[in-house]
């Protein structure tokens, strides 16, 4: 008879170990080492057997053992100090405070003028850690590294996604290498959760109201990560109906009106269940709203919907939420933009008779929401449309993806060149202390000699290894090489079994992988363009470089593909079957389920992280960061972050045959650069050896990765950067929105006036767009033979179509001309305002020293200008003569 359900049920644990409940409870343990460490020694074997995981540890250890812990005086000391290291953790003045006490905090403990004193991160997926299985690949474990980031620096963050009934799908194998799926429930009582309950010990609900008078209803759990606060909404629950409850079932699970439910949950519902988190927790309203991914988009609807309520009109309602939200797009092509037929969005958000908006948002007509996911396709709603209008602020995750979102996105802002489109670009970084080695971290301890690890983020910190005796680094890089291929035979010989052998023909796993060979790796989800057979292309001559018998390299596979996606589990077979071959199988290896814990002895172990997409639809990347981290040298296609911070010496560029239309000759170029790499330059460094036996040159790239590589990939560093690119500006803009506006009528006096005026601004700016127009453009000032800084003065004539001319900016624009008259790299100069000509029109003029040689060319613009605006390209409108 099988179990309807299964829950755990603890042992009580004594006063003096209590404190045991706050570690656990708290996911700061899943990057702190210390307090791993005294739950391991709690009982080393059942630690591992519950997948080192101290809710569920606290869950099996038996009461004798509980009771001998308590009586064990030293266990009971370093419970105590982990205790009290946590709560210092979560209540010392970090970066984000001494920023406050910088610009000039209050000395009540209001936040200065600018500082946010809430953000809200809205994210469909968090990877935390392999106990809360919340994600499904990079933009999941990014998630959970901003959080972790932001609890280090002590920002004022509060998380919102939802709880997966079962996350994402675990993988296995079949005898004959198919991709199996199981979906394993996951019991909430057994995670790092607490209900949120109100002051009755109720659980808080939060409602949605959907289409034929259905109410979809969600609990919140809070996980704790470090200071941080995540709210997963949850709707299985009794109060909603057998079809409701499936809501939140698993991660991208289901088809278009199971999506549209999940991210209308965690978007309107994100919103509402921030609100009742702060008002049950007595802290303030997060100011500033950042959605990872178009995913969560609807909470800029919801925003709107409260604000109408309010008393706010639908554009100054707007123009407040736009002021205070940061978009990131993670996609760099239009295929993998999140889209739902227009019909469901208005069955979902369509009115009700008789009234303005649905029953879900009251009072938020219909026909504004459908339009702000307009795209091409009429029948389509374009979720990454909805970001970009409802946010002020959007980026892509590395420089080469900013460029390429600022193509991809530039029909929004028609009338600009790409590099123009207003969508900035931070690149993304990975939580040190969650994914670098505790031997890496001891290190860094050392040089430092110091416990605080915030100095990681100055470049000064990592010039110490130049110190650190090249013995010491291959020491630790075939340490953890070691512990990789103990870890890889387990996993091996786990697989096997699965997939029906039987023990005694599993021999040969003792010996299969090798610690004193060349290991590489390559682990990542299995869409398409990330060329998971790449290696495959040539099969005879990956053969051959497995097998040298001088200098032979060993190659660790793992990646899920998409449960729909039969071509993705089509590439695992064919790895699969090739490394099944008993003439290769101690060389190669698929390993099935890969997931953080997998992930991270991966990285901790390969002396090579080998990622060959498609360039350039990779956006970021971040499993080459991590590994770079420990050491691991990336061998990789010039794409995402690699792009950029590739320098020729801290690894190997695959040189990209991109642009190519025929893909099958692509890759084959492609595969034999690979080859040719990895037999003429990476193979031969690492066998390259000393008397002592180190492979000098290769320890100098390991020492260079890390030094140049290591305060740039942190998530420190991006949240940072997301800090003070976006997060401080929003709230300031959010600030301006609020306060009366600047118009001396008295017309804009009340609280938001400053709002109402922009979006008034707006309206009357779309309106005259159509009939601006510069009439004349005079130049005058240059000798007949120009040189190199001669002064040039324009002059334009230009008709603001009823606008002020402090309402817009006109600007001379110069620069190095093609041959099609195309300005390349313009500078813009800003042009004087001078008085007005007859008709009406208005002259504007501006001087100039040539600023290049060559052919020269000038055009003159004109934008709105209005001190609400990001820039002045935000709105998209732009004049030229
Ligand atoms: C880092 C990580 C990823 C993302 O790797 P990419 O290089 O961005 O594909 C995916 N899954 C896990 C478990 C990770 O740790």
């Amino acid at each position: 008879m099988k179990a309807l359900r299964r829950f755990t049920v603890r042992a009580h644990l004594p006063e003096r170990l209590r404190a045991l409940e706050h570690l656990s409870g708290n996911l700061r343990w899943s990057w702190d080492k210390p307090t791993q460490d005294l739950f391991e020694a709690m009982d080393p074997g059942l630690w591992k057997q519950v997948g080192c995981d101290p809710v569920s540890m606290l869950g099996h250890v038996g009461p004798e053992r509980v009771d001998e812990l308590a009586r064990d005086e030293s266990f009971v000391q370093r419970l105590d100090a982990l205790a009290a290291d946590l709560d210092d953790y979560l209540q010392r003045p970090l970066w984000y405070q001494q920023l406050a006490t910088e610009t000039g905090g209050g000395a009540d403990g209001a936040l200065p003028n600018g500082l946010p004193n809430g953000i809200a991160y809205f994210s469909m997926e968090f990877g935390v850690a392999e106990v809360l299985p919340n994600y499904s690949g990079g933009l999941g474990i990014l998630a959970g590294d901003h959080l972790k980031s932001a609890s280090d620096l002590g920002l004022p963050l509060i998380a919102v996604g939802l709880h997966y009934r079962s996350g994402y799908f675990r993988q296995s194998l079949t005898a004959d290498g198919w991709q199996r799926e199981s979906y394993p429930s996951l019991d909430p009582q057994g995670l790092p959760l607490r209900l949120l309950v109100d002051a009755s010990g109720e659980a808080i609900l939060i409602e949605l109201a959907l289409p034929d008078g259905a109410q979809l209803a969600a609990r919140i759990w809070v996980a704790q990560v470090g200071r941080i606060p995540l709210l997963l909404l949850d709707s299985d629950i009794p109060e909603n109906d057998h079809d409701l409850r499936g809501v939140t079932d698993r991660l991208y699970g289901g088809d278009q009106e199971h999506r549209i439910r999940q991210e209308i949950l965690a978007g309107i519902g994100g919103v509402r269940a921030i609100r009742a988190f702060t008002a049950a927790e007595g802290l303030p309203s997060p100011e500033v709203f950042h959605m990872n991914e178009g995913h969560a988009g609807f909470l800029g609807a919801e925003r709107i919907r409260e604000l109408i309520e309010a008393g706010l009109d639908f554009d100054t309602a707007l123009t407040v939420v736009r002021a205070s939200t940061v978009f990131t797009t993670h996609t760099p092509v239009p295929a993998g933009i999140d889209r739902f037929p227009v019909e469901l969005v208005e069955r979902y958000f369509g009115p009700e008779p008789g009234a303005v908006g649905s029953r879900l948002l009251p009072g938020v007509p219909v026909d504004r929401i459908v339009a702000f996911g307009d795209e091409d396709d009429a029948t389509k709603f374009n979720m990454a449309h909805m970001g970009l209008r409802l946010a002020q602020r959007a980026n892509g995750v590395s420089l080469l993806h900013g460029q390429v979102s600022r193509g991809m996105f530039n029909d929004l802002w028609p009338g600009f060149d790409q590099e123009e489109v207003p969508i900035g670009s931070i690149t993304n970084g990975v939580h040190a202390p969650t994914w670098a080695a505790p031997q890496w971290m001891e290190l860094g301890r050392e040089l430092l000699g110091s416990d605080d690890l915030s100095s990681l983020r100055e470049p000064q910190t990592w010039e110490r290894l130049k110190q650190v005796d090249p013995g010491h680094m291959w020491w630790i890089r075939s340490q953890l090489r070691t512990a990789l291929v103990e870890d890889v035979r387990a996993r091996l010989r786990r697989s096997w079994l699965d997939r029906g052998a039987a023990d005694a023909e599993l021999g040969w796993i003792a010996t299969a992988f090798d610690p004193a060979v060349l290991t590489i790796g390559f682990a990542r989800r299995v869409p398409t363009y990330k060329r998971l057979t790449l290696m495959l292309r040539d099969p005879d001559r990956l053969e051959k470089l497995l097998l040298d018998d001088k200098r032979p390299i060993q190659l660790i596979v793992a990646g899920k593909a998409h449960p729909a996606d039969d071509g993705g589990k089509a590439l695992i077979q064919q790895v699969v079957r090739f490394a099944d071959r008993p003439e290769v199988r101690h060389r190669i290896a698929f390993l099935p389920d890969y997931d953080m814990s997998m992930a991270r002895q991966l990285y901790y172990g390969c002396d090579v992280w080998l990622n060959n997409p498609l360039r350039p639809l990779e956006a970021c990347g971040t499993s080459g960061m991590k590994s770079a981290l420990n050491g691991g040298l990336n061998l990789s296609i010039r794409d995402g972050w690699w792009d950029e911070w590739y320098d020729g010496e801290n690894g190997w560029e695959i040189p990209t045959a991109d642009g190519l239309a025929d893909e099958d000759r692509r890759d084959d170029i492609e595969a034999s650069a690979l080859y040719d790499l990895l037999e003429q330059s990476v193979a031969p460094k690492f066998y390259d050896r000393d008397e002592r036996g180190i492979p000098t040159r290769w320890v100098e790239m390991v020492r260079h990765t890390l030094q140049v590589l290591g305060p740039k990939v942190l998530a420190s560093r991006m949240v940072q950067d997301y800090t003070e690119t976006y997060y401080i500006p929003a709230a300031q803009s959010l600030r301006r929105t609020i306060e009366p506006g600047s118009s001396s009528a008295g017309e804009f006096d009340a609280p938001f006036g400053a709002a109402r005026e922009l979006a008034q601004y707006r309206h009357r700016v779309h309106r005259a767009w159509p009939q601006v127009e510069i009439t004349d453009v005079d130049s005058s000032g240059l000798p007949d033979a120009p040189l190199l800084g001669s002064q040039l003065t324009l002059t334009a004539k230009v008709n603001l179509a009823g606008l002020r001319p402090e309402e817009v900016s006109v600007q001379a624009v110069l620069g190095r001309v093609d041959a099609a008259d195309a300005l390349v790299d313009p500078v813009t100069v800003p042009m004087r305002h001078i008085g007005a000509v007859d008709g009406g029109r208005q002259m504007f003029t501006a001087t100039t020293p040539l600023p290049i040689t060559g052919s020269v060319g000038y055009t003159v613009r004109v934008l709105p200008h209005h001190r609400l605006l990001a820039g002045d390209n935000e709105l998209g409108l732009v004049t030229l003569a």
